[in-house]
């Protein structure tokens, strides 16, 4: 097999393409993957040789630590290509210090970051073809790292799998979502994990999501684990409330996850004249902004959706509807992200990097 090494890495083709086989016209989320993908085993206390190789099945010891112990941590990230071929990130060197700060609450070993940059720019350009080009698709980009480590030992794997994805992805549309403001369970606690993107963390919100589902809304927002007076999340997504013209947010800390797309929200409603606070949101300020008519807007962001506007949420029994805005800040906000990602406006923040 063909087997060439460009700077760091080495690269092995696939013997044949698999992209004659899609569709790129009805790509769902994250459900098509690429030829290729990157993997990169941390050994004798090293990460090293990180590779190329065709798209495809793992072997793994049933004892890898992985499936008893749940030592995995993952960023989710997208490639965007212009109506000149030109492939972009958007603040690429975020997630890799976002991987670090995970790996160290899960005993993982950092990761290099120059492997993770060079990684992802040659496996990109490799698999350029596979980037979508339609409006609003993008090549979604899944870095993870579990252990893969043997042994029934209780305790940190010896031996890790970081690995880099690639999955051309559709416009994501989570439709008209209603929300259940959740006071029984919990998606992180104070000390806990939940500023990490670990595996486990989506684990534990299945369920209470499914329960929230059979109410009849299509996501759950996390309040604090203490008092649940305060909003803290929507689903996997930082949370914003419009409450008259001031865009809220809550704070970072060891519950709420420091997301890219929230910290450009924030950045771009500066810069657009809008007044932001970053501070805790209470349940109460919110149900009765309901009520006197000064909420506007809730929105979800992350990367996946880029904002995603909440239409409802229930609370103890009673549902409040949000109203339908004309200009809302969401669409501006996303309007500005987007452009920003798919090289359609200028970038004054220096956020894409070209591939
Ligand atoms: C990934 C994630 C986000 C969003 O982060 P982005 O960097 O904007 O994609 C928000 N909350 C949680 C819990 C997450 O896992």
């Amino acid at each position: 097999m063909e087997s060439t090494t460009k700077n760091l890495i080495t690269i092995e083709k696939a013997k044949t393409s698999k992209i004659s086989q899609v569709d790129f016209n009805n790509l769902a989320f994250g459900s098509v993957f690429s030829d290729h993908m990157l993997v990169c085993d941390y050994k004798n206390g090293a990460w090293e040789n990180p590779k190329i190789v065709p798209y495809g099945p793992l072997s793994l010891e049933p004892s890898a630590k992985i499936f008893h112990y749940g030592q995995s941590i993952f960023e989710g990230m997208k490639a965007y290509k212009d109506e000149n071929n030109d492939v972009f990130l958007f603040r690429p060197t975020d997630n890799h210090s976002r991987l670090n700060i995970s790996a160290s609450r899960m005993s993982i070993p950092e990761f290099p970051k120059e492997f993770f940059m060079e990684g992802l720019k040659t496996l990109l350009e490799l698999d350029k073809d596979w980037i979508p080009q339609t409006p609003g698709s993008a090549m979604y980009i899944r870095p993870f790292i579990f252990a893969s480590g043997k042994g029934f030992h209780a305790s940190p794997a010896d031996e890790y799998k970081f690995m880099i994805c690639l999955a051309p992805s559709g416009p994501y549309f989570s439709g008209e979502v209603k929300v259940l403001i959740e006071e029984t369970y919990s998606r992180s606690a104070n000390g806990g994990v939940g500023y990490a993107k670990a595996g486990g963390n989506y684990a534990g919100q299945f369920y209470p999501t499914q329960l929230a589902k059979a109410k009849g809304y299509q996501q759950v927002v996390w309040t604090d684990d203490n008092t649940h007076e305060n909003i803290e999340e929507a689903g996997a997504m930082n949370i914003f409330v419009r409450i008259g013209d001031t865009l809220i947010t809550g704070p970072t800390s060891d519950r709420i996850l420091d997301g890219i797309t929230r910290k450009s929200v924030l950045e771009i409603a500066a810069a657009e004249g809008i007044k932001t606070e970053v501070r805790t949101i209470t349940v109460s300020e919110v149900v009765e902004a309901s009520k006197n008519g000064s909420l506007k807007e809730m929105f979800g962001a992350g990367t996946a959706a880029v904002i995603s506007p909440i239409a409802g949420f229930g609370y103890r029994d009673t549902d409040y509807d949000l109203p339908q805005l004309e200009n809302s800040y969401a669409s501006m906000l996303k309007k500005r992200i987007t452009d920003i990602q798919y090289n359609l406006s200028e970038d004054p923040f220096g956020w894409r990097v070209k591939i």
